[in-house]
């Protein structure tokens, strides 16, 4: 059955969690009925411990197999490739384990162009149309086991760049390369370079690179006419590390190192999308390399979306219902005693759009 996704509406501070099912590939062997999406919001898995019953998991929206890359894209993402030009953050995480299709949804391929192919040729047709300035800029860069790689550089095996923050707080990663973009081709060539790079690297560093986070950054400056304020906006568009369990398939020393590095980070952005989007006062920003890197990115005015990506085969099952729950957890509670009870909400609220006005005071990220 086809449905529909509904173009979403974003509430401010919120991550909004949309799952993507991809179709089943030929090699494996599939069972039409372990997935279906049943709404537009919402999907049923079957049990894996009992196959007579089913679980539902509702989301923000839900797409099944037929789903294409530019479907995916208008009805999610240019809403908030679009809020970057307003000066806001913007971030897409794609989470999931190996083989549930997060690179074909971040990156795609030649024939299927993913988000960043389709994000880039957005803001570039923008800048092409802008009469003022308007400067972009890209970075693209791994986390693995808490080291940050630079990927528009050749990869050294060495400890990786240092996170700094600078006057105003605002975290950054020192030495990082960034290139400026004037035309779509330019950036075809670099990310293409870089991509290989990101294979070569895991090489390298003797891993697989399902077990780093590939981040890319598009950082714009824009103003009407020379001599009106400049406005800067940003874009986070990453493929995380697959959310797979690795110890329990690999219990080498290296191996386990890195698989504690995936889960702790992976841990942390659930935690922190969970604070954001119950509107916690604390954040655990800090908790975890890229979380600390995106801090400025993510609640305040930013717009974020985690893409939930899900394999149908009944083998993932088991893994499926703990992407699912992961997910499911990081979703806004709203209950009622909040609701009523004005005085904690007021004062917990305002807590945190203060938190939010000094976040937003370091906009230039
Ligand atoms: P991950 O990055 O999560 O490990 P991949 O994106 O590499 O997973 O996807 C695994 C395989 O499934 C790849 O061969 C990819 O081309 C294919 N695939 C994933 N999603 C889709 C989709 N929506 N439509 C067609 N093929 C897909
Ligand atoms: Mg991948």
């Amino acid at each position: 059955m086809k449905i529909k996704s509904p173009a979403m509406t974003i509430t401010e501070n919120k991550v909004a969690v949309i799952c993507r099912v991809r179709p089943a590939l030929n090699s494996s062997p599939h069972s039409p009925d372990s997935i279906t999406v049943a709404s537009q919001t919402t999907i049923n898995v079957a049990n894996h411990r009992d196959p007579t019953k089913q679980i539902q998991y509702s989301f923000d929206a839900c797409y099944g197999s037929k789903a294409t890359q530019e479907e995916i894209y208008s009805s999610q993402v240019s809403e908030l490739v679009q809020s970057v030009f307003d000066g806001h953050s913007a971030t897409v995480f794609c989470y999931g384990v190996t083989g549930a299709g997060k690179t074909f949804t971040i990156q795609g391929n030649d024939s299927h162009l993913g988000i960043i192919p389709r994000a880039l040729n957005q803001i570039l047709k923008k800048k092409n149309s802008s009469k003022g300035l308007f400067e972009v800029k890209m970075s693209y860069y791994e986390v693995f086991k808490e080291n940050i790689y630079d990927l528009l550089r050749e990869v050294d095996c060495g400890p990786g760049l240092p996170i700094r923050e600078d006057s105003n707080r605002k975290t950054y990663v020192a030495g990082l390369r960034e290139e400026l973009l004037s035309s779509f081709d330019q950036f075809k060539k670099s990310y293409s370079v870089a991509v290989k790079r990101r294979r070569t690297a895991s090489t390298k560093l003797n891993t697989n690179s399902s077990r780093s986070h590939a981040v890319l950054v598009i950082k714009l400056a824009m103003s009407s006419a020379s001599n009106s304020a400049v406005i800067y906006g940003q874009l986070n568009l990453i493929d995380l590390a697959g959310s797979e369990d690795n110890r329990k398939t690999d219990n080498n020393r290296e191996r386990m190192k890195e698989s504690t590095a995936i889960n702790q980070s992976l841990f942390v952005l659930g935690k922190v999308i969970e604070a954001l989007n119950s509107g916690a006062k604390r954040i655990p920003y800090r908790d975890s390399k890229m979380t600390r890197i995106l801090q400025n990115s993510l609640g305040g005015e930013s717009k974020s979306m985690m893409i939930v990506n899900i394999a149908p085969e009944e083998s993932f099952l088991p893994e499926t219902h703990k992407t699912l729950n992961y997910a499911t957890k990081t979703k806004s509670v709203i209950n009622k005693e909040s609701i009523i009870d004005h005085n904690t909400n007021y004062s917990s609220q305002s807590t945190f759009n203060s938190s939010r006005s000094s976040l937003l005071s370091n906009k230039s990220t």
